[in-house]
C-alpha cells in the first residue's frame, strides 16, 4: 500500500512539473524542444537527429528555420530513383558566410548534421585560428556504390547521401588546412584539424580520418550511421 501511495506522489509530482520541463530546460536535455542547427551537440540532440530520419516534414522544418536564420542555403530536390534511391534529397549550397567548393546532395538528416557541424567548425577555427572559416572543399556525399568500393558487401552511407567526405577548411586569412598535408604537421594546423575531427564525432555518427586508415588519409568521412563512433 505505501509503495502505491508512493509511486502515485511520484507520478503526480512528475506530471506536474512537466510544463516547467518544457518550458525551462535547455534544447539539448529537452525532449519536446524541436532540434536547432544551434542547439549544443549531445546525446539528447544526437536522438532528436535520428528521430529526424523517420520524421521528414520535421526534418524539412529544421532545415528551414535554419535557412530563414541565414545559417544554410539549400534547395529540395527532385526524388532519385534507381539502385540508391533518394527520397526527399536536399541540395547544399552554403552554409551561411561558409562558401563550398562545390555544392551537395544531402539526406535531409545529414543537411541537418552537417550545417550543426560547420556552425561548430566555425566556432572553433575562430577560436583556434584567430581567422574566421570561409570555404570547405569536399570531394562529395552522394555516390551509388558498395563500401571502399567493393564488388560486393554492404552498401556505402553514401549510396543515401547520409555522409559527407571533407578535405579542407580554408581561412579568411588565406590559410588551409588541409587533412591530406596538416593532420600531422605544423603543429597549429594539425590541433585544430583534430579539434575539427573530434566536432565531427560530437555532431555525427561516426567520423572517419586519416589514423583510422589510408583510404582516409586525405579526409575526414562524416557519416549519419553509429553514435559517437571516432576512428
Ligand atoms: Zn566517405
Amino acid at each position: 500500500m505505501r509503495t502505491l501511495i508512493l509511486l502515485l506522489v511520484f507520478i503526480a509530482v512528475g506530471w506536474g512539473s512537466l510544463p516547467w520541463i518544457k518550458k525551462n530546460l535547455p534544447p539539448q536535455f529537452n525532449p519536446f524542444t524541436p532540434l536547432a542547427v544551434t542547439d549544443p551537440p549531445g546525446w539528447m540532440t544526437q536522438l532528436k537527429m535520428k528521430r529526424l530520419a523517420s520524421d521528414p516534414a520535421a526534418c524539412l522544418d529544421v532545415m528551414n528555420r535554419a535557412q530563414q536564420a541565414g545559417l544554410v542555403s539549400f534547395s529540395q530536390r527532385p526524388p532519385v530513383t534507381g539502385a540508391c534511391p533518394l527520397a526527399n534529397p536536399l541540395r547544399i549550397q552554403k552554409f551561411g558566410p561558409v562558401n563550398l567548393s562545390s555544392s551537395f546532395l544531402a539526406s535531409c538528416p545529414m543537411a541537418v548534421a552537417s550545417t550543426i557541424y560547420v556552425l561548430r567548425s566555425r566556432d572553433q577555427i575562430t577560436k583556434q585560428q584567430q581567422s574566421p572559416l570561409v570555404r570547405i572543399s569536399h570531394v562529395g556525399s552522394y555516390a551509388c556504390r558498395n563500401i571502399y568500393h567493393r564488388a560486393e558487401g554492404r552498401l556505402s552511407e553514401h549510396a543515401t547521401a547520409d555522409a559527407w567526405d571533407v578535405t579542407a577548411f580554408q581561412l579568411a586569412n588565406g590559410q588551409r588546412l588541409e587533412v591530406g598535408k596538416n593532420w600531422q604537421q605544423p603543429a597549429a594546423k594539425a590541433q585544430t584539424l583534430h579539434s575539427l575531427w573530434q566536432e565531427g564525432c560530437r555532431v555525427f555518427g561516426n567520423a572517419l580520418g586519416p589514423d583510422y586508415n589510408a583510404a582516409h588519409a586525405s579526409h575526414f568521412h562524416l557519416g549519419m550511421r553509429g553514435a559517437g563512433y571516432c576512428r
